[in-house]
C-alpha cells in the first residue's frame, strides 16, 4: 500500500482524515507515525502558500509522499480577518473563549445580513519529485450574536450554519465532518490522486 505522511500533529484531524482516505488505496500516516517534529515556519500569504510549505517540506524530508492542510475563519465584517492568522489571532497561547469575545464584540449591533463569515481550509499535496496539487473548500454562516456549543473547536461557538440554525459546536462530529471545509477540501485531492493514478 502506498504511504502519504499527512503533515499534522492533531489527532482529531488525523482521524477525520484516515475516515474519509479510507477507500483511496493510501495509508495515511501522521508526523508522529512517522517520527517527525518538523519545525516549520508558516510564512505564506494565503491558505494555499502555508499548506504548500508545510507538504513540501515533508516531501523533501523524507522523499515520500506528503499532504498539509491550513484553515481558519474569514469573517466579512472584519475585512476577512482572522483568516490565515486564525491561530495566532490575539496571541498563540490567547483562549478562544477571548479570541471569541473579541470577535462577538467587534461585531456588537452589527445586523445579521453584514455578519457573514466562512471557514476556509486549503489542502496541498507534493510528492517526492516536487510536483503539487492543492484544493480548496469553505463552509458558509455567520457570527452568532453570543457563543454556543460545546464540541468543535477554536472558532466553532460562534460560527453559525443557517441550515442547520445551530453553531457547528453545537453538531455533532459526525454532523460536522459531512459539511466542514477540510472534508470537502480533503474530498476534492481525494479525487484530484485518483486522477494522478489514471
Ligand atoms: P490550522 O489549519 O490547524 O493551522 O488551524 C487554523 C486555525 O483556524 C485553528 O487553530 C482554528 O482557530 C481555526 N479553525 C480552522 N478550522 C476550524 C474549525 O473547523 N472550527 C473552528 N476553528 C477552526
Amino acid at each position: 500500500m502506498k504511504r502519504i505522511i499527512f503533515a499534522t500533529g492533531n489527532e482529531g484531524k488525523m482521524r477525520e482524515i484516515r475516515m474519509i482516505m479510507k477507500d483511496t488505496g493510501y495509508e495515511v500516516v501522521s508526523l508522529k507515525e512517522a517520527g517527525l517534529n518538523p519545525d516549520i515556519v508558516e510564512d505564506g500569504t494565503t491558505f494555499e502558500e502555508n499548506a504548500l510549505i508545510k507538504a513540501k517540506t515533508i516531501a523533501q524530508m523524507t522523499g515520500q509522499m506528503a499532504l498539509a492542510d491550513d484553515s481558519g475563519l474569514e469573517v466579512d465584517y472584519l475585512d476577512k480577518a482572522p483568516g490565515i492568522y486564525s491561530a495566532r489571532f490575539l496571541g498563540e497561547d490567547t483562549s478562544y473563549e477571548v479570541k471569541n469575545a473579541y470577535i462577538l464584540d467587534q461585531l456588537k449591533g452589527v445586523p445579521e445580513e453584514k455578519r457573514s463569515a466562512r471557514f476556509v481550509c486549503a489542502i496541498a499535496f507534493c510528492d517526492a519529485d516536487g510536483n503539487t496539487m492543492t484544493t480548496r473548500a469553505t463552509i458558509e454562516g455567520r457570527i452568532g450574536d453570543q457563543a454556543a456549543g460545546e464540541n468543535g473547536f477554536g472558532y466553532d461557538p460562534i460560527f453559525y450554519v443557517p441550515e442547520f440554525g445551530v453553531s457547528t459546536a453545537e453538531l455533532t462530529m459526525e454532523q460536522k465532518n459531512q459539511i466542514s471545509h477540510r472534508a470537502k477540501a480533503l474530498n476534492l485531492m481525494k479525487e484530484k490522486l485518483k486522477g494522478l493514478e489514471a
